[in-house]
């Protein structure tokens, strides 16, 4: 499969003439081939005009339709994963380790979506027989969920496989019956090209219409907002900044007709030591925490790197370690050239606060973009009068508070503003402090975990990836795992129907 530079609308390939676009190699710096064309309003006007005609067939599509669909796409992944993880790698600077490792999850996701699509949309369509001798009569009423209608994706820059074209946002409206438009993150158009391939050609086999997927270039944010303003667009699904979240959020809610924005936007993912754990086991905890900071130039959103604790010579000995153990990590490549460079004006807005102290640095790497692992120090008053940090630093950074007692540590958790992910190190010493925390701690994250950190996010049923603003625009679902997929449907309410209008789902029988 061939890069060429060209946007995916329908069955067309087209190479837009709205300006171009090259991905860099973060690593070197270089200037990638091709150029890619980039798209306009008349490329968003075709994509989403296609996605509205496509949108009532895909409905009414079986759910063996759109697990035969996410299936193919999900073998196409694994067909040309050579390919892709070799743009991948150039484009992101990722490791091929990090990018065999994420083709695999965005395929398993694309086949539990399957799974779901095949199993029905809904915990089961609800009948309830009317009551004709009740006074007031109750009527007969049923239930069921259908596609919200065309999606737009807008994927993240540092899952470039499970996360963007055929991430878990575009797995989750395809298993609903939401026909997809991709605004293709810029940071790597090639392999969002290539993706977009596989999904474009997944469509055709499947016998589908032509308007269930297509996939945007642009340069600038102009063509993103363009396309959340679009009349056909019925919902949006993001995942990166904060500053393009809410632009998208803004832009949504000003169309003659709002819809919904799904966006999930970063978090600093607090770690709160409670004081046995602390005491027992300061050491391991430290090196578990570098490694979390750290991972991948700590270009995750589930990053944890606000660590809380009481002073005293338990934290002195975590903080002695960490300081050790970080010292010889070496520095990764980060994503993009502006990321890197964002990264570095942070660091020097931290140093220049009064009372944050930095308490050691990784080692350097040769590259252009690669990211030193940087720890900081303060105490929590001045965490409480510094409102900037409790702001997420996209990068390898990490800060400890060392808290006055359990008031301040309870009073800095009330501070903290809507979280992806919270995180207790307890022992069983600790239960009775934890059970006063964890209220605090569900109102604010939308994951809470115990005794692990929370980089990873398990594609499963159960897990929640979303949190209060502003770590998401929607606290009410989830991007990871099958929940995500509520995200694109809506319930309709069938009264008194004549049985042969029924949905078979809704029938007697
Ligand atoms: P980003 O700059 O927000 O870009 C994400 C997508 O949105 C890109 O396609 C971008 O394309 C578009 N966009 C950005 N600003 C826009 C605007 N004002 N209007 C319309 N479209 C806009 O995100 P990023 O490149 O991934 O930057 C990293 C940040 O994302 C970090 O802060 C990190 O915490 C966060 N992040 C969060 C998660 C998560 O799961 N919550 C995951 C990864 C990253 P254009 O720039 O071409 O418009």
């Amino acid at each position: 499969m061939e890069i060429r530079g060209e946007m995916l609308i329908g069955r067309a390939s087209v190479y837009g003439q709205s300006g171009t676009l090259r991905a860099i190699d973060p690593a070197s710096g270089e200037k990638l081939e091709p150029a890619f064309g980039c798209g306009g309003a008349s490329e968003v006007e075709r994509a989403c005009r296609l996605a509205r005609e496509a949108a009532t067939a895909f409905r009414a599509s079986s759910g063996e339709t759109r697990a035969r669909l996410l299936e193919a796409i999900a073998a196409g992944l694994q067909a040309q994963g050579g390919a892709l993880q070799e743009r991948a790698a150039r484009e992101t600077g990722l490791s091929p380790a990090r990018l065999i490792m994420e083709r695999g999850r965005a395929a398993g996701q694309l086949r539990q979506f399957a799974l779901a699509a095949r199993q029905g949309l809904d915990a089961g369509p609800r009948l309830e027989p009317g009551q004709p001798g009740r006074l007031p009569p109750k009527p007969d009423l049923r239930a069921r969920h259908i596609a919200i209608g065309p999606v737009a994706v807008f994927g993240a820059s540092n899952f470039p496989l499970a996360f963007s074209v055929a991430g878990g946002d575009t797995a989750a409206a395809l298993a609903a019956g939401c026909p997809v438009v991709v605004k293709a993150h810029p940071a790597h158009p090639g392999v969002s090209e290539l993706t977009g391939r596989i999904i474009q050609q997944a469509v055709a086999e499947c016998g589908l219409p032509e308007g269930v997927f297509s996939l945007l270039i642009g340069d600038g944010n102009d063509i993103g907002l363009k396309l959340a303003a679009h009349p056909a667009i019925e919902a949006v699904a993001f995942t990166g900044s904060r500053a393009g979240g809410l632009a998208l959020l803004r832009a949504a809610a000003q169309r003659p007709k709002p819809i919904p924005v799904f966006a999930e936007m970063g978090s600093i993912n607090p770690v709160l030591l409670l004081p046995h754990a602390l005491a027992d086991r300061a050491e391991d905890i430290a090196a578990g925490w570098v490694d979390a900071v750290a991972l991948n130039a700590g270009q995750f959103c589930t990053r944890p790197s606000l660590l809380l604790a009481l002073k005293g010579e338990s934290l002195t000995r975590l903080q002695r370690s960490a300081a050790l153990k970080a010292a010889s990590k070496p520095a990764e490549t980060m994503l993009t050239p502006g990321m890197h460079s964002n990264y570095h004006q942070a660091l020097q807005r931290l140093r220049s606060l009064p009372g944050v102290a930095e308490l050691a640095t990784g080692l350097p790497s040769p590259g252009p973009h690669a990211a030193q692992l940087t720890l900081f120090e303060t105490d929590g008053a001045t965490f409480l009068a510094a409102p900037e940090l409790a702001e997420e630093v996209f990068g390898p950074c990490g800060l400890i508070v060392a808290c006055r007692d359990l008031a301040e540590l309870f009073e800095i958790v009330a501070s903290l503003d809507g979280q992806l992910t919270a995180t207790l190190q307890l022992d069983e010493a600790d239960l009775p402090l934890a059970r006063e925390l964890l209220p605090l701690l569900e109102a604010r994250a939308g994951r809470i975990l115990a005794n692990s950190f929370p980089n990873w996010v398990e594609v499963s049923p159960a897990m929640v990836h979303g949190g209060p603003f502003p770590a998401c625009t929607d606290s009410r679902s989830t991007s990871v795992g099958i929940g995500a997929m509520t995200r694109f449907l809506r319930p309709v309410c069938y009264q008194n129907m004549p049985a042969p209008l029924l949905p078979p789902a809704l029938q007697d029988a």
